[in-house]
């Protein structure tokens, strides 16, 4: 049987293949108008009331070319790295009924961005081909038992759509499993958010995802042919797309069949792909310049005021964050990657960066912030950065436990406030010297079959004992200092 053995590697019967993964993303423009005509564009709006004689494609009507989305698009070229250069609108001719001009105004050999990548937070680079500005269609919906055209009763279209500026954003075929294909969707979509660009929202059709798939065997250099699944509106749809296509074409490679370029759809109840049409070629699509628009070329004072206006992106954040644990060296180790990419994702860094310059440690920091601020990351970015960085440190410093702490950030996410005095409030009095050792004496007293033990250098029964203490304590205890009293005592004793 063919199964997926570990992402990206499908075990077939006579061998493993690997998948290959190019991803094609829309997104939809936040200009306030469309891109050739003042018309709103805006989501959600009466069917057909956003509409005008040029994006309902009227004779006589003539396009203007909408400044705010070619800055939009030079910004997404500039923050993915990308040379921005002049560019040219063709016409791209095919009859579909949300596309009422019969063709679509898009960028074809000479597009206004090229040659960048991604970087994504495992660190992997995707190579990113072209990120080209078009005009989007509208949009269909077909009644029916099958919600597709072919079935439908009949169909609906509303053309506010139509016209919204689009940038298609073409990656290399970089990726290599599926969680990969996802995890370049989340950064772009982090990217173009942080940007202004886009609002990035999947589930209103802002960003919509085409994933090219193919297989070759492992150790193969050679790609093998691939299949184009279209639209696909979640991450999760995504994934299982790419993973349902990989071990189709694999079981039709196996079986001495050729995987054939096309098109397909992903239905998302059955988890499969099926045949949509065969691939287009660029002749089908009659590509000529559009004869009602000039070439584009944006001024280089105007390119550079753009690169010159991007924020800190995604990635960037994420290496500063890094570089704060690299100076903490205590504060690497396992897990820490995930935390950095957790606490940029929820915006949360600005916040960690401040604590630490206020005398936070990093390790506390960043765990605080990316386990229980995450809960509530609309309140922790109001939070005072000193106040975090008081209670970070005394959580380091043992006068509150870790659970304590959790206790006492939750309170201060909700009301705000001076932690110190937040934790007497809770009744967390620091545990101290005194006291800690009243406690190790009960419990040394009441154990003293493990005492002996632990004092003959059992290492396993100091687990135990500290447990006892922290029992004891009620979890006011700080860990650390329980273990060190234990060995203390322990060094006394022998
Ligand atoms: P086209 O011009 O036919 O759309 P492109 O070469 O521009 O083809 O590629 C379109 C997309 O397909 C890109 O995202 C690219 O990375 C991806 N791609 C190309 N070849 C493969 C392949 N063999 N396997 C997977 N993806 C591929
Ligand atoms: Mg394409
Ligand atoms: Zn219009």
């Amino acid at each position: 049987m063919t199964t997926v053995e570990r992402p990206g590697v499908v075990e077939g019967t006579t061998g493993r293949f690997e998948t290959v993964i190019g991803l094609e993303v829309h997104c939809e423009l936040s200009s306030a108008t469309k891109l050739f005509c003042g018309c709103p564009n805006a989501f959600g709006a009466e069917p057909n009331t956003n509409v005008c004689p040029v994006c309902l494609g009227l004779p006589g009507s003539l396009p203007v070319l909408n400044e705010r989305a070619v800055e939009l698009a030079m910004r997404i070229g500039a923050a993915l790295g990308c040379e921005i250069r002049p560019s040219v609108f063709h016409r791209k001719n095919y009859f579909y009924p949300d596309m009422p001009k019969d063709y679509q105004v898009s960028q074809y050999d000479e597009p206004i961005n090229v040659d960048g990548s991604l970087e994504l937070p495992d660190g992997t680079r995707v190579g990113i081909v072209r990120a080209h500005i078009e005009e989007d269609t509208g949009k269909t919906t077909h009644v029916g038992a099958t919600g597709r055209i072919h079935g439908a009763d009949y169909s609906l279209v509303d053309y506010n759509r139509a016209g919204v500026p689009l940038v298609e954003i073409v990656s290399a075929p970089d990726l290599r499993t599926s969680d990969q294909a996802r995890a370049y969707v989340a950064e772009l979509r982090a990217l173009l958010v942080a940007t202004g660009a886009s609002d990035g929202r999947m589930e209103e059709g802002s960003m919509r995802v085409d994933a090219n798939v193919s297989v070759r065997p492992v150790g193969s250099e050679a790609f093998g042919t691939r299949c184009e699944i279209k639209n696909l509106n979640s991450l999760r749809s995504l994934g299982r797309a790419i993973e349902h296509e990989a071990v189709r074409q694999v079981a039709v490679v196996e079986a001495g069949g050729r995987v054939v370029q096309e098109t397909r759809h992903f239905d998302e109840e059955s988890g499969r792909t099926s045949s949509m049409r065969s691939k287009e070629e660029a002749e089908d699509y009659r590509y000529f310049q559009e004869p009602d628009l000039v070439p584009l070329r944006p001024s280089a004072s105007w390119v550079g005021e753009v690169r010159a206006g991007l924020p800190m992106l995604p990635a960037e954040r994420r290496r500063r964050l890094l570089t704060l644990v690299d100076g903490e060296p205590e504060a690497g180790g396992a897990g820490t990657a995930s935390q950095v990419a957790t606490v940029v994702d929820l915006g949360l860094d600005e916040l960690v960066v401040a604590a630490v310059a206020a005398g936070a440690p990093v390790r506390v920091a960043l765990a605080r912030s990316a386990n229980e601020a995450a809960q509530r990351p609309d309140q922790a970015r109001l939070v005072d950065p000193a106040a975090f960085a008081a209670l970070c440190r005394l959580e380091a410093g043992g006068t509150v436990s870790a659970t304590q702490a959790k206790q006492v950030l939750a309170e201060l996410l909700e009301h705000g406030g001076d932690p110190a005095e937040i934790a007497r409030g809770l009744g967390f009095e620091a545990l101290g010297d005194e006291a800690l050792s009243s406690v190790v004496d009960e419990v040394v007293a009441a154990n003293p079959g493990e005492w002996e033990r632990f004092v003959a250098g059992e290492e396993k029964v100091a687990q135990f004992l500290l447990g006892q203490v922290m029992r004891a304590t009620k979890g006011r205890a700080n860990g650390k200092v329980v273990a060190a009293a234990l060995e203390a005592r322990r060094g006394g004793a022998a």
